[in-house]
């Protein structure tokens, strides 16, 4: 049976044949989730704790650092875990509207809403794109901002000025999320980096059964729907485990301050952390901004590439919970455009795989936003 990875998204397509047997049969001890806390202790120079997925990370990191009702600056395209995050440690977001060309904080419009109340900024890298960090620190320095480095999307990437990803902040936040820089399909860490001044507790309570069991078999379920001989079938598949919640959507993840991530994910992190030195492919996630997305879309399908599940299709994503968030469109009106214009593909397909996708895009492709260091 060929278990392809080609052409799909959602369905696990970044876990080989291997990766869902080793998923589904490493027993994880205590001593390898000691192991992943000391290595993300030593790179990142700081105390580590590991979470039950990115947004508890993040909430434990916001928590340490600042007190209810600060204000905090956030990329306005982003994922809803960041807003969860920010909510739960009772913060107010700032949203910042982004550059088209790097889906990062628009340094003209992060200045002007600088505002008395606003004590951090989450740097977040959007899609493996590294932020300008040295004009941000200079910002960050002249408002006394404290800076918590989201790497979700990029571990390992390089700020412009050759420093890593992770070095820079009062915390580094990571989510070994689905799709995630680092993929365990699910898990987070946080390394508090900085003297804080709030007190904050450590997990101690294990996962839940039921989350263990749909992270250890999430690659081998989405080998299966690929593997069906009809990709409708497949697709079928899929919704009825998300229904019987085989599955989860990673939005749905919930957010636990109190629940540790799984030891065998623990074990599964470090060797992804200690390959990605020579791995060199920073960018999680190759992006355009294209016109009549919805006829590109369905031009790839009928190419057989399932890509409907880009990052972001709301400046604050998925659509579901958008309305939540109280988005202000009107001062975010890039975030707004990219959003209803980007489509994009994860970087663990081969170049070869994607050659055919990309002549597809080509012609759609909207040719005043000019993307640096891009070819
Ligand atoms: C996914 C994501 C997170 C948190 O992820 P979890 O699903 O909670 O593991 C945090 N920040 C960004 C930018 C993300 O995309």
């Amino acid at each position: 049976m060929a278990f392809s990875k080609r052409h799909y998204l959602g369905m696990a397509a970044g876990y080989s044949a291997s990766d869902w047997l080793r998923h589904t049969f490493t027993m994880g001890r205590k001593k390898d989730y000691q192991a992943l806390a000391d290595y993300l202790s030593k790179r990142y120079e700081g105390e580590a704790v590991l979470c039950k997925n990115g947004r508890s990370a993040l909430c434990l990191a916001l928590k340490a650092y600042f007190k209810p009702g600060e204000a905090i600056i956030v990329n306005g395209f982003t994922c809803y875990a960041v807003y969860e995050a920010v909510k739960a440690a009772k913060l107010v977001p700032i949203w910042v509207d982004i550059n088209k060309d790097d889906l990062n904080f628009d340094l003209t419009d992060l200045e002007k809403k600088i505002s008395k109340d606003a004590k951090g900024i989450i740097v977040q890298n959007s899609l493996g794109n590294p932020v300008d960090m040295k004009k941000i620190e200079a910002l960050a320095k002249k408002h006394d901002l404290t800076i918590i480095e989201d790497l979700a999307h990029s571990v390992g990437v390089r700020y412009l000025d050759g420093r890593e990803a992770g070095t820079v902040g009062a915390a580094v936040a990571f989510s070994f999320g689905k799709e995630k820089a680092i993929d365990t399909v699910s898990g987070g860490a946080v390394v508090l980096r900085a003297p804080y001044k709030n007190e904050i507790t450590a997990p101690t309570k294990l996962p839940k059964l039921s989350d263990h069991l749909r992270a250890r078999f999430y690659p081998m379920l989405g080998a299966a729907c690929r593997g069906m001989m009809v990709v409708r079938a497949g697709g079928v598949l899929m919704r009825l485990l998300v229904k019987i919640h085989w599955v989860e959507k990673s939005a749905d993840n919930k957010l636990d301050l109190e629940r540790k991530m799984s030891k065998f994910e623990a074990r599964l992190a470090l060797p992804k952390f200690k390959n990605l030195r020579k791995s060199g492919e920073p960018v999680l996630r190759e992006f355009y901004l294209v016109q009549n997305r919805d006829e590109v879309l369905k031009k790839l399908r009928m190419a057989r590439y399932f890509f409907d599940g880009f990052w972001y299709e709301k400046p604050v994503s998925p659509r579901r919970y958008y309305k939540r968030v109280h988005f202000p469109e009107v001062e975010c009106p890039n975030a707004v455009f990219v959003s209803e214009h980007i489509i994009n593909f994860p970087t663990y397909y081969q170049r070869g795989e994607l050659t055919k996708a990309r002549k597809i895009v080509e012609p759609y492709i909207i040719k005043d936003i000019v993307k640096e260091g891009k070819e």
